[in-house]
């Protein structure tokens, strides 16, 4: 079980830490954040742990009106800071965090994702990495 926060619109931060340490109670091996200051600052910090250890890695500078936070339950994957959510494409474009399970990661990985470098070892990121190749070609 995780949870997920998110932020559109104010300083983000805070919100989304508040947000992830509400949802803690539901279990968390790890937790990470991403925020966008929309003035060409861009941020990820992911923890092993509890959203204590989080909170300790972000520096003061890391700040954002857009963002999205996740504590992590670990289903595919051990609980690391390479799997640990929010996860993205390979044109960092796209950063997603996800709550389940993709049942058919594994093949939605062969079929349509050859040769795409994962950085996890999760079924989140086939998802991201799906969105992003579909954009980059279709778009
Ligand atoms: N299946 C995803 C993972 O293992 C999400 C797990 C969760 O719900 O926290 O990364």
């Amino acid at each position: 079980m995780c949870g997920i926060a998110g932020v559109v619109g104010k300083p983000a931060r805070d919100i989304i830490l508040n947000g992830l340490t509400n949802l803690e109670y539901r279990g968390c091996d790890s937790a990470g954040i991403y925020l966008n200051d929309l003035q060409g600052h861009e941020y990820l910090t992911k923890a092993v742990g509890r959203i204590n250890n989080l909170k300790g890695k972000l520096t003061p500078d890391e700040e954002g009106v857009i963002g999205i936070g996740h504590t992590r339950w670990a289903t595919h994957g051990k609980p690391t800071v390479d799997n640990a959510h929010p996860h993205f494409d390979e044109t960092k474009r796209f950063y997603l965090v996800h709550n389940g399970v993709i049942e058919n990661y594994a093949e939605l990985k062969e079929k349509y994702l050859p040769g795409v470098g994962f950085k996890s070892d999760t079924d989140t990121e086939v998802v991201v990495q799906l969105i992003g190749k579909i954009v980059k070609e279709k778009i």
